[in-house]
């Protein structure tokens, strides 16, 4: 298990020690409910959630009344989509969104469309990226919300927010962009103000899992009944106690992340280069959304002649790597997005995502492109229509 090397910081990342030293005192000593407030252990939690908003907002250049803290992004997605077509559905039902937005949106999606909601899916060109032409086509004075992600999960592929909030504005559209896989990787510069609504999520940036975040833009406009109700806590946004260890660690995070973006884009980017060149000599791979605005951390490669599951299988032994999206790890489908993208399906199946984390060294790469290698020709030994050549072999 130690000696495998992690490769898949966006399925999830480990917590910081710093995060986790920061949350320690309030599953002990400081474990007061927030919102006790005639007791100094209800004070000292309220003081450390007032704290940790302030960090977030800051970081961000937002106001600490526009975060409203959740459990994950699957639950800030729910909240946003459902919480918004309830409250409009007398007025209009129109959403539209993206064939390869992460499942969280397009499930419930669907499940609005039985309830009367009118979906529109946008495509893909062969690199992950809508048409901006479609977007002004599908939209109209019945377009509710426009639900599109700023960064892939699996292809790292940036989608054109700035246009689509300009569309989305001339239509007085709200848009929801899920940020999830953005935060911390990329400058966010200046994204809040292009959107009405974000999601975050704790685990992708080094914080701590089962915490989440949404943003949302006018706050005072916003009377929609709650997804999780009871307390009224979180200005009846979002019922229950507070989870204070979950969000000083996210503030933690976030506050020592958001620092050194830079220097961690910097590093991941050299590295995701670096395997991305070896990896391209390996005869038939192919490296999805190549060329375009990217997370610079993430790196899709597809092979022909290569079955994807015996891959995974044989390489998982060395290195963890994912062929879509963790959530789907266990489905056999090939991954919605490359299939979105166009790419056939035995492609697909035939597709690794790597995604580099702050933790990652030279030497963990050279290490991975060798299994990568040997586990390609391992595989493509077994397939009668592969035609033996030299693979490339990396020094360690
Ligand atoms: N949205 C994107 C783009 C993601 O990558 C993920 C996680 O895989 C999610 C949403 C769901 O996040 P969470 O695990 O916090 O529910």
């Amino acid at each position: 298990m130690r000696n495998t090397i992690y490769l898949d910081y966006n399925a999830t990342t480990p917590c910081d020690p710093e995060v986790v030293d920061a949350m320690l005192p309030y599953f002990r000593d400081n474990f007061g409910n927030a919102s006790s407030q005639s007791h100094s252990y209800g004070w000292l939690a309220s003081d450390a959630l007032e704290k940790s908003s302030f960090v977030i907002a800051n970081a961000l250049n937002v106001s600490p009344n526009q975060i409203i803290y959740t459990s994950g992004a699957t639950e800030s997605i729910n909240t946003i989509l459902k919480g918004v077509f309830n409250h409009k559905l007398n007025k209009k039902n129109h959403i539209i969104t993206v064939e390869t937005e992460h499942k969280a949106v397009l499930d419930v999606c669907q499940n609005l469309e039985k309830k009367g909601a009118r979906i529109t899916y946008l495509k893909v060109d062969k690199n992950g990226i809508i048409s901006l032409d479609e977007l002004k086509k599908k939209i109209n004075s019945n377009t509710l919300m426009v639900a599109i992600m700023f960064a892939n999960n699996e292809t790292g592929v940036l989608q054109p927010i700035e246009s689509i909030s300009e569309i989305c504005k001339k239509h007085s559209s709200l848009f929801f962009s899920d940020a999830t896989q953005a935060l911390g990787k990329i400058s966010l510069g200046s994204f809040f103000s292009l959107v009405d609504f974000a999601c975050f999520s704790s685990h992708k940036i080094y914080g701590p899992k089962g915490m989440g975040m949404i943003f949302i833009k006018k706050t005072d406009e916003i009377n929609w009944e709650s997804f999780v109700q009871g307390g009224g806590q979180q200005r009846k946004l979002r019922g229950g106690t507070y989870n204070i260890p979950g969000i000083v660690g996210f503030s933690k995070a976030i506050e020592l992340n958001l620092n050194q973006i830079e220097k961690f884009a910097n590093k991941t980017e050299k590295l995701r280069n670096y395997m991305e060149e070896l990896l391209l000599k390996i005869e038939g791979a192919k490296v999805n959304s190549r060329g375009f605005d990217r997370l610079p951390n993430t790196l899709n490669v597809s092979f022909s002649h290569v079955d994807g599951e015996q891959l995974l299988n044989v390489l998982g032994q060395h290195i963890a790597v994912s062929n879509g999206s963790a959530c789907n790890s266990a489905s056999i489908n090939p991954s919605h997005v490359l299939s979105a993208m166009g790419i056939e399906s035995s492609r697909a199946l035939a597709s690794m995502r790597i995604s580099l984390g702050k933790h990652n060294t030279l030497n963990d790469t050279k290490k991975a492109v060798n299994h990568i290698v040997k586990s390609v020709e391992k595989v493509r030994n077994n397939n009668i229509l592969w035609k033996k050549n030299n693979p490339i072999i990396v020094r360690e």
